[in-house]
């Protein structure tokens, strides 16, 4: 059995994600989703609320489980008995920053692959902080994120505009 492991912050998880995701599913026997519990990046959403929203987006994958972890993914990768680590790749970008930590992931956990998907035509452009802040001003993320997601945003967003007063 081939045990794939999908790491990453998903404040929130995009629509780019979730198609990461299911691809790995089709080429793995499990994948598990694995949820950064402290990203070393300003977050917009807790570890519950990202864990909750991961957790919907995907309820409908039978192979994959979603998990939360703590400290090195390579530790992590080891304790769910991973044999890879993938990622997505979207731009140019992206390369230099993923081909630097696959080395080190490899180097911790030898015997650990990784393998790096390219992001599809439809989702190249998304990432969570394009999504964050288009909801924060106002714009429709419907189509980028999977519902709940949309309708947590949307949520969040109105909560903020009534809590606000008015100026007039
Ligand atoms: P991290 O904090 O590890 O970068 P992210 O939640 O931002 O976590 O992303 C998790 C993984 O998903 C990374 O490999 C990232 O490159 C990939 N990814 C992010 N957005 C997309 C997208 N739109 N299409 C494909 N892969 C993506």
């Amino acid at each position: 059995m081939t045990v794939a492991v999908v790491p990453g912050s998903f404040d929130p998880i995009t629509c780019g994600h979730v198609e990461i995701v299911k691809r790995a599913a089709k080429l793995f026997d499990r994948v598990v989703v694995a949820v950064y519990a402290r990203p070393k990046k300003n977050i917009m959403f807790s570890l519950d609320e990202r864990l909750d929203m991961v957790r919907e987006s995907l309820k409908d994958e039978n192979r994959v489980q979603v998990e939360r972890f703590d400290g090195l993914v390579a530790t992590f990768a080891r304790d769910v008995g991973a044999d890879v680590l993938v990622r997505g790749l979207r731009a140019v970008s992206d390369f230099e920053s993923e081909f630097q930590q696959s080395t080190m992931n490899r180097q911790m956990a030898p015997g650990l692959e990784v393998i790096c998907m390219f992001a599809s035509m439809n989702f190249g452009f998304l990432s969570s902080s394009l999504i964050k802040d288009i909801a924060e001003n106002g714009g429709d993320v419907a189509g980028m994120v999977p519902a709940p997601v949309a309708r947590r945003l949307r949520e969040l967003h109105q909560g903020i505009a009534m809590s606000v007063p008015s100026k007039r």
